[in-house]
């Protein structure tokens, strides 16, 4: 597996997500979710199964499980903090934002300006092979929630 390069990123980006990685083993499982749903990268060997609570549209608990690079855990561990509060359609509109931030021509850091530690992602855009380790926890997201509102109400 290809190693980040670290040493070529800015050092409070580089200690965000360190941090998130680290944080991303210690994760407790979402107890019985409303929302599962297991993303794979081949190229790289990532995985990210997203676990979401939903009550009244809104998403109580967030989690996951996965393996493979930094940047893969590091951005799911910084998404499945900056969802428990939202609602679904909050959920997808940051989900929307954070993709353009990462692969739009906007100038860096705009889309997800006020958003914490989600903005130490920028420093992917300089990796364009990393920007999908960055995205396939959200892309989780995204098909979870598709799966979710398909789903007959039980
Ligand atoms: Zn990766």
């Amino acid at each position: 597996m290809q190693k980040f390069p670290f040493d070529q990123i800015d050092d409070l980006y580089r200690d965000v997500i360190i941090r998130h990685h680290r944080a991303s083993r210690s994760q407790p499982e979402v107890g019985d979710p409303d929302v599962e749903y297991d993303e794979y990268n081949p190229i790289c060997g990532d995985r990210v199964v997203l676990q979401l609570r939903v009550v009244e549209g809104r998403i109580v608990e967030a989690g996951f499980k996965g393996e493979g690079c930094s940047i893969t855990q590091a951005s799911a561990s910084m998404m499945t903090d900056a969802l428990e509060g939202l609602t679904l359609e909050e959920a997808e509109d940051l989900a929307d934002r954070f993709r353009l931030s990462l692969t739009g021509d906007g100038p860096p850091g705009s889309p997800t300006s006020g958003l914490g530690d989600l903005e130490a992602l920028q420093a992917v855009r300089a990796f364009p092979v990393r920007i999908k380790c960055a995205l396939l926890g959200w892309s989780a997201l995204e098909q979870g929630i598709e799966e979710y509102r398909a789903r007959p109400a039980a």
